[in-house]
């Protein structure tokens, strides 16, 4: 809106390439290779005319900023109340060969609901059956899509279907990590290109909309404004309900909240603090090959009783080596124990046990 442009459902609404929608009962961008991307020059001298609203340029034109990428996707809406919620819905919702059996379904929700005792704390919610996909909140989707789904999903799912969306999460791993964000950006980029494509073949040309389409352009914005929840609508959203929570009486809400926010001293954003987490139980990624779960705290306030799994093995091999954005496999025969200092202790992860006295280890890799 404050662009002045159309929406992406016109047939001119992609913010970063000028390419033309197909219109299929809903708005398609069928075109993944060699888009002609939107410039801050072309944007200002409206080379898209089409892509414009009427002849009044932006009110943001009067300031030094790039008009195209100052505006950067956000993947709290396009990816996880977008994709991952489309790919929900197809596979427990939808009438068509890639959804699961009611069986299936059953087995993916057992495996949700056991997870709700190793989620730590630092999530703000802990997951739910997909019976109540309608009620998930978009930190669930993240949840689903960074961390969970690759376990629950694994040997239920077609596997064409689950290596698909392996490619999907693992792109989006790397984007949210701070670090991988920055020294693997263009293999994500060519996954997220590989799930689009791919994807219009597993579930039809109707996949492309623009959600879809817009993880096209997710990489750039990450080259150029750092990891994922550098620039999401998640802090945004959180505030949102700070917010909400201040109002009382429900009578002249605005009024309510301005006096509020005069009387309040401005708020510090929640964050994932590791070193608040060490705790009983807590499980925190040592080295590419070591992890370990605290045991017990001590006398000693600085050292941490902890049980280390050595030799950490990799939990997936499609589309990558999942170590590289910290999945592994632990054996519990493969462990020790061992007292830490807790500057030790600042990468979380947690632990899901598998049969046989296996465990994955899941890192965390989101920052807010
Ligand atoms: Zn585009």
């Amino acid at each position: 809106m404050v662009r002045c442009v159309k929406l992406y459902s016109g047939y001119y609404g992609c913010d970063k390439c000028d390419q033309r929608g197909m219109w299929a009962g809903r708005m398609l961008y069928p075109v993944i290779e060699n888009l002609n991307l939107r410039t801050d020059q072309s944007f200002r001298e409206c080379s898209q005319p089409e892509h414009h609203h009427g002849e009044n340029p932006s009110p943001f034109c009067s300031l030094p900023i790039d008009m195209v990428k100052a505006f950067p996707g956000d993947y709290m809406h396009q990816c996880c109340l977008g994709v991952m919620r489309k790919l929900l819905l197809l596979w427990t919702r939808v009438r068509t060969e890639v959804r699961m059996s009611r069986a299936q379904i059953a087995q993916v929700n057992n495996r949700l609901i056991a997870l709700r005792k190793v989620i730590p704390t630092c999530f703000a919610r802990r997951p739910r059956s997909l019976d109540e996909l309608d009620r998930w909140k978009a930190t669930e989707f993240r949840q689903f899509m960074l961390y969970t789904g690759k376990v629950v999903l694994r040997g239920i799912l077609q596997e064409n279907l689950f290596d698909h969306f392996m490619t999907f999460s693992t792109a989006m791993c790397i984007l949210v990590s701070p670090e991988l964000a920055v020294s693997h950006t263009c293999y994500a980029h060519n996954l997220l290109q590989f799930f689009v494509d791919r994807g219009g073949i597993l579930y039809g040309p109707q996949f492309k909309v623009y959600n879809v389409h817009s993880l096209l352009h997710l990489a750039a914005d990450v080259t150029s404004l750092g990891s994922l929840d550098h620039f999401s609508a998640f802090p945004f959203e959180s505030h949102l309900h700070h917010i909400k929570n201040m109002v009382r009486s429900g009578k002249n809400p605005l009024m309510e909240i301005a006096n509020r926010l005069e009387e309040t001293i401005p708020m510090k954003l929640p964050e994932t603090r590791p070193e608040n987490m060490v705790k009983e139980g807590a499980v925190f990624i040592l080295s590419p090959g070591e992890c370990c779960e605290v045991v017990s705290l001590t006398d000693n306030a600085e050292t941490v009783l902890c049980r280390v799994y050595t030799n950490l093995q990799s939990y997936l091999l499609t589309p990558c080596d999942s170590r590289i954005y910290g999945a592994f496999r632990a054996k519990t025969r493969a462990s020790e124990m061992r007292l830490l200092h807790r500057s030790c202790l600042v990468k979380l992860a947690f632990v899901i046990k598998e049969p046989h006295g296996h465990r994955v280890v899941v890192t965390v890799l989101h920052t807010i």
